[in-house]
């Protein structure tokens, strides 16, 4: 097949999921900006309903995941039976992909997948294509992952601390190894699908991470002993960052339709620093009991708050909740969490931690109150506590309920007390190093060059 001189060509094969998805194709956008082709592969289902800018400048292909007409969620199967189909269908799919684009006249240069899906490294490798993970958690999260893969660090965890290179010591608690529920050990497939990520990863040729180098500047060094490690991130939109990049002011696919005039509008006429903003994510599901504590310390204080429940999950609030805290509250189905988070009305975030929600608070210098749920969470609010130090932790007592007691006390001292002043202090040095990285000449632009000049190398 003849390849030189060709305008290269990345395929980006997210995990199916906004977190997933979103930072992916932001990556590929500034590649875009510096003369890529990039195609977003995606499951057939997913395409289905997924809401893509009419001016997006990425095209979208869809493999099978195996579940093409209904969707996993419908057809009922668990991350046990849907991951290995997603193995079984994307790898004979993925390949038949590579081939028509090559009839096309389109041939793929490179894959960058999602260190979830590492199958995909093998398809990559079986038609000569550059093999490129891309994860979308950070390199803390990833290192004590690697550490499980290759059996340095032993399931289950005994000892009361983790010690792992460049990393601080972390309780049992505070690896991203207790999934499910905060503090409770994961399934084994679980564990197994997050470790394996691993077991091909020296043959990977680039590994990408979604974070910038000041932010994780000892781990990053030392993972790049490893392999070909770069950080290209945080990846939110060039309008929100460097403003280099004139027409990216907005995740240009999503899942999900936010309410964007009715948070904006509600917003405008909001004092400085007055609301608190709540969202658990797309995937988190916050228990009744806990949903309702929630709601009782907000409903309990003297602040405005705009708060993210998912339809599914409305009907959890207390009865006339919404009705009877219409004048300082405003609760919505999902909402354009960037614009928020923008928002001079914005005090803090009471966040579940998701690696993007973090990403996205830091680069736009907003404290957060962190109160993770499951997966890398935990590892993550460790990190914004005490690394970083832009957010209080709230942490469940002994039934796994965080009181409203504790979620009113951190809130108050975020947007009331002296910690406030240091967290927010911490917020606005964090937001400069970001937009830093990847602004020209910074250190995620620098990598984003290099790997394009790799891509033109190889096409
Ligand atoms: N998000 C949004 N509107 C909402 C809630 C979330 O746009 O109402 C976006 C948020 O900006 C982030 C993503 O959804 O980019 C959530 O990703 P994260 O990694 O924080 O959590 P996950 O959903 O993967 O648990």
């Amino acid at each position: 097949m003849e390849k030189k001189g060709r305008k290269p060509h990345v395929l980006i094969v997210p995990n199916t999921g906004q977190g997933h998805i979103t930072p992916m194709v932001q990556f590929g956008k500034r590649l875009v900006t510096k003369g890529i082709k990039v195609t977003l592969v995606t499951s057939v289902y997913l395409s289905k309903s997924m809401h893509v800018d009419p001016e997006s400048s990425i095209a979208i292909e869809t493999i099978s995941d195996g579940f093409d007409e209904i969707g996993p969620q419908k057809a009922g199967v668990d991350s046990k039976v849907y991951f290995p189909s997603f193995r079984i269908n994307g790898s004979r799919t993925l390949a038949e992909l590579i081939e028509k684009l090559a009839n096309n006249g389109q041939p793929a240069t490179a894959i960058v997948y999602d260190g979830l899906l590492s199958w995909a490294l093998d398809v990559a490798k079986q038609y000569g294509l550059l093999k490129v993970a891309f994860f979308t958690q950070s390199c803390a999260v990833n290192s004590i992952n690697y550490h499980v893969n290759r059996k340095l660090l032993p399931l289950p965890i005994t000892g009361s601390h983790v010690s792992l290179p460049e990393l601080p010591p972390l309780l049992p608690t505070e690896t991203s190894l207790f999934l499910l529920v905060y503090g409770k050990t994961s399934p084994p497939h679980l564990q197994e699908l997050v470790s394996n990520q691993f077991s091909n990863m020296d043959e990977a040729d680039w590994v990408l991470f979604n974070t910038f180098y000041k932010l994780e500047e000892k781990i990053v060094d030392w993972m790049a002993k490893l392999w070909k490690v770069v950080t290209v991130g945080p990846t939110l939109p060039s309008m929100y960052l460097d403003k280099r990049i004139e027409d990216d002011k907005d995740y240009g696919i999503k899942l999900f339709k936010p309410k964007t005039s009715d948070c904006l509008n509600w917003l405008n006429d909001k004092p400085i620093g007055s609301v608190v903003y709540v969202s658990f994510g797309s995937v988190a599901k916050l228990s009744q009991e806990q949903t309702e504590e929630l709601a009782w310390a907000l409903k309990g204080m003297n602040c405005y708050f705009l708060w993210v429940v998912r339809d599914s999950l409305e009907t959890k609030l207390p009865n006339k909740f919404i009705e009877e805290t219409s004048d300082k509250g405003l609760i919505v189905s999902w909402c354009p969490q960037l614009a928020v988070l923008a928002h001079e009305s914005i005090g803090c975030f009471v966040t579940h931690c998701g690696f993007n929600s973090v990403l996205e608070a830091l680069s736009l210098g907003v404290p957060m109150v962190a109160m993770p749920q499951w997966i890398d969470q935990p590892t993550n609010a460790k990190f914004v506590e005490d690394v970083w130090g832009t957010g209080i932790r709230v942490l469940p007592d002994e039934k796994d309920l965080v009181e409203r007691q504790v979620l009113q006390k951190a809130i108050k001292d975020i947007m009331e007390g002296e910690k406030g002043k240091v967290i927010k202090k911490n917020a606005m040095k964090w937001k400069e190093l970001a937009k830093e990285a990847i602004d020209e000449g910074g250190s995620s632009d620098n990598n984003i060059n290099e790997f394009v000049a790799a891509l033109f190398g190889s096409s």
